[in-house]
């Protein structure tokens, strides 16, 4: 079993007996990897408290069986402001979560690792709305798996769809017209609105969309458009979002 060098950002952590840590990252070449930190709870341990979520390290794992070791770390970046803000950290916990769940073991797809580095060092700093920073996240990261939103043109008939009425079918990935959207079933009604904002989304860089000063009704639409869209192909729930609805729902 080999000894290899990578750079990670750790997605989890938990304790393990009384001395170990186990932690899933994600990696910039090999994808998602679980990993076992021996001793780290002892006062004397080299890993101090540098294993948390959100920290970015230049990390020598040890490659196991079924969980690799880790030897040796160092920081990149800690996003400690990330886990001293309430709201940041919900937001951020909810992109961890997301690549977690929408990753198996091993896939790679070294753009989202980069993805979700410039995210969190973005988060970092000043964001006006981070629901709208994660749902943005959100449709990127699906756009990177293979699952990029159609939203120009009716999934169904062609037509161009600029304001009017139009609904995401999740089942087809991409916009409905009213007239297709009847008899259609999985579908999410979206607002002109919010379909001109998801679409800039797309197409914006992190940092941009860090600056944007929406209303909270339509930001708290486009996250929900973005949680829908992202379930019709993850099966199974992350309970980080519900935790991040509920923050939403009772500020407004
Ligand atoms: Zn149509």
């Amino acid at each position: 079993m080999a000894t290899y060098k990578e750079e990670a950002v750790v997605l989890r952590a938990y304790d393990l007996g009384e001395a170990d840590r186990i932690l899933t990252m994600i990696t910039a070449g090999r994808g998602l990897r679980r990993a076992v930190a021996k001793g780290v709870k002892r006062t004397r341990s080299k890993f101090g408290g540098r294993l948390e979520p959100f920290t970015h390290l230049d990390a020598v794992l040890h490659e196991g069986r079924n969980l690799d070791t880790v030897v040796q770390v160092e920081i990149i970046r800690s996003h400690e402001s990330v886990r001293a803000d309430f709201a940041k950290f919900l937001f951020g916990e909810a992109m961890l979560e997301m690549i977690e769940k929408s990753l198996h073991e091993g896939q790679r797809i070294p753009r989202i690792f980069e993805a979700l580095c410039v995210t969190l060092d973005v988060l970092e700093g000043d964001v006006c709305d981070p629901a709208l920073l994660l749902a943005a996240f959100e449709f990127k990261i699906c756009a990177l798996i293979g699952y990029h939103p159609h939203l120009d043109c009716c999934l169904h008939c062609g037509r161009k769809i600029e304001g009017g009425r139009a609904c995401l079918d999740l089942s087809g990935g991409g916009i409905a017209c009213a007239d297709c959207s009847r008899g259609l079933e999985n579908l999410q009604a979206m607002s002109p609105d919010s379909l001109s904002l998801i679409r800039c989304l797309l197409s914006e860089d992190m940092a941009t969309v860090a600056c944007r000063e929406e209303s909270p009704r339509v930001c708290r639409d486009v996250l929900g458009t973005a949680f829908r869209f992202s379930e019709s192909f993850l099966d199974r729930p992350l309970r980080s979002r519900q935790v991040v609805l509920r923050y939403l729902d009772k500020g407004t």
